[in-house]
Order: structure tokens, then C-alpha cells, then sequence
């Protein structure tokens, strides 16, 4: 209970300051001024730092449903998974819709399934982007990507959000290359989160797959270390909450969108990812709710 409440005591003054912009929705929240410095200052200090040798690359929050499909995303992650839905009837179809909607019922049912699904992280279009370019040359991809990204889990954490943004390096190459990229950012990770003051515990980690496979596959995920979280507190009382993830795919991608090497093999991809909302709640619930009175040198690393 304790923790509800205190998650609410943090949800409550970012709102009062005007940080946060309710919606109404559950965890759907407009940026104000402040939020909006933490979030877009962490972004372009990661840039400035990180983001030198790589490819930048901007994608909007909506991916070809075909991409996903061929990425199997339903098949692990059906609860998390947001399609978008289109009136696609005639006017007697719309007639019926205002009706309805007149009437208090669903209005809904003339709504039909898109092309198109909202992007569940960053890195998602990039692998079928990189692929259209053909074979993947020696010294593989490093690409550097950010944009909102949404999960169906409406829940009352103010960290947990249906929608949020990710900001994540991308590695594509040989199964050498994409293993240590993503063991090399963890020590970078954790350096970043020192330069912003934030106590950080590295943790393996798994995804949340969906149902009874759920065990099964999250384990398999640990044995093999496929993923890591930073991990820092931002509820009391409440164990500290992943900002931060380190991921080893194998050749999941690889194989599922046909990713070769120069020498034909099948790619190997990694990513890591900065949760931005996440590291900006950290950032407050560790230095106030005031940035002009954070720690000077983590204000000046934001303000760039
Ligand atoms: P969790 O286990 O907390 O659901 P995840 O392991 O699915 O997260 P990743 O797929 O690794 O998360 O996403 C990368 C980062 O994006 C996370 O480390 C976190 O900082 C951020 N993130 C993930 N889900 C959310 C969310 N619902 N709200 C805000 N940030 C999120
Ligand atoms: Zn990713």
C-alpha cells in the first residue's frame, strides 16, 4: 500500500509543478516545462556522448504491421501489442456509428484492423531497414534511434507508462560484434548514471512474455544472459525500477528478416536502451522537484 502511495505522492507533485500533464488515461501523461528538460536533455546528452559513431536514425511511432509479424511480436507479446484500428464503412456504416455512439453503445464495431501497429521499442523498424540495404557489411551497423514507443499496461506506476520514449544504440554484424557491444555498454550505462548521481544495481533480467510460456521462455533468458537492467529506485519502498536495458538477441532478428553477413551467415543483433521517462523520474526523485536545483554538473549535463 505504502508504495501506491507514495508512487501517487511523487505522480502528485510532478503534476502540481506543472511537470506532468494528466490525460486522463492511465499512464499517458503531456510533458511541461521541466519533464520536458530532463527528457529532452537526457536525450541529447546521450547523443553528445554516445552517439559519435553512430547512425542516426529517426522512425515515427507507427510500424507496418507486416514488419511486426515477420518479427513474431504477437507471438510473445500479444497483451502488450497496439494495433491501429480505421472507419473504413460507407455512410450507412457512419450512420450507424453516430447512432450508437448517440445511444451510449460501442461505436466501435465498424472500426477494422490497419496495416499499421504502434511501435513497442525503438529499435523495431530499424532491422527491416537495415535489411532492405542488402547484405551487412564487415564492420557491421551501430545505429542509434529514439522515438515513443507504446505497451498496453495501463497501471497505476507512475514509471510504468503506456507510452514513452526510448532512446537505444543498435548493433547489427557478427555474433562477436553484437556480444560485445552490448558487454561493453553496460559499463558505459553505469558511468552515465554516475555522471547523473542516480545509484544504479545491474541485474540479469528477462522479457515479459506473455501466458504459460511465460516461465519457460523467461528463464531460458536468464540461463543464456541474453538481458541486463539498470536498475534505480523511484518508488519508496518499492524494489528499484529498470531505466536502463542491455539485450542480446542472437540471430531472433537475424533469422526472421533474412540478415546476412558479407559471408552469408545470419546477423546478430543487440540494443540498449534508455528508458527516458524513467531516468527523468529517477532524476527527480532523487534531486527534488526543482532541475534549477539539481547537483550543478547534472543540470549542466542536460542543459548541454
Ligand atoms: P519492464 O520489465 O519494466 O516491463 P522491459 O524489460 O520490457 O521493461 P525493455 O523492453 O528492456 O523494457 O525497454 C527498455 C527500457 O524502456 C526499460 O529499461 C525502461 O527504462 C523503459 N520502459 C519499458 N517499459 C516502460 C514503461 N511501461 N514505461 C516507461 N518506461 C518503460
Ligand atoms: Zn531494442
Amino acid at each position: 500500500l505504502s508504495e501506491t502511495v507514495t508512487a501517487h505522492g511523487l505522480a502528485a507533485q510532478l503534476v502540481k509543478s506543472g511537470a506532468l500533464i494528466p490525460t486522463g488515461a492511465q499512464g499517458v501523461f503531456g510533458r511541461g516545462e521541466d519533464f520536458s528538460f530532463a527528457t529532452d536533455g537526457l536525450s541529447n546528452a546521450i547523443q553528445r556522448l554516445f552517439g559519435k559513431d553512430a547512425e542516426r536514425m529517426r522512425f515515427p511511432p507507427l510500424t507496418p504491421r507486416g514488419d511486426l509479424e515477420r518479427i513474431g511480436y504477437f507471438r510473445n507479446f500479444p497483451h502488450l501489442l497496439g494495433t491501429v484500428h480505421c472507419f473504413c464503412g460507407d455512410e450507412r456504416a457512419h450512420r450507424e456509428l453516430v447512432k450508437a455512439h448517440d445511444a451510449g453503445a460501442d461505436w466501435t464495431a465498424a472500426q477494422a484492423a490497419s496495416d499499421l501497429v504502434l511501435t513497442p521499442a525503438s529499435c523495431y523498424p530499424v532491422y527491416p531497414a537495415m535489411a532492405a540495404r542488402g547484405p551487412v557489411p564487415a564492420e557491421g551497423y551501430t545505429v542509434q534511434v529514439q522515438s515513443y514507443c507504446f505497451r498496453r499496461e495501463p497501471s497505476a506506476d507512475l514509471a510504468r507508462m503506456q507510452t514513452f520514449q526510448m532512446h537505444e544504440f543498435v548493433r547489427i554484424g557478427s555474433p562477436e560484434q553484437a556480444r560485445a557491444f552490448r558487454d561493453q555498454w553496460m559499463e558505459t550505462g553505469r558511468a552515465f548514471f554516475q555522471a547523473l548521481r542516480l545509484p544504479v544495481e545491474l541485474e540479469a533480467a528477462n522479457d515479459p512474455f506473455f501466458g504459460r510460456a511465460a516461465g519457460v521462455m523467461g528463464q531460458g533468458q536468464r540461463t543464456q544472459q541474453l538481458k541486463y537492467e539498470l536498475k534505480t529506485p523511484i518508488n519508496d519502498d518499492a524494489p528499484p525500477t529498470a531505466c536502463m536495458s542491455f539485450n542480446a538477441h542472437l540471430d531472433h532478428f537475424g533469422k526472421a528478416l533474412d540478415l546476412r553477413t558479407a559471408d552469408g551467415e545470419t546477423a546478430h543483433t543487440a540494443c540498449v536502451g534508455f528508458g527516458l521517462e524513467r531516468i527523468a523520474l529517477a532524476l527527480f526523485r532523487h534531486h527534488g522537484i526543482n532541475p534549477a536545483a539539481w547537483p550543478s554538473d547534472v543540470f549542466e549535463l542536460l542543459e548541454g
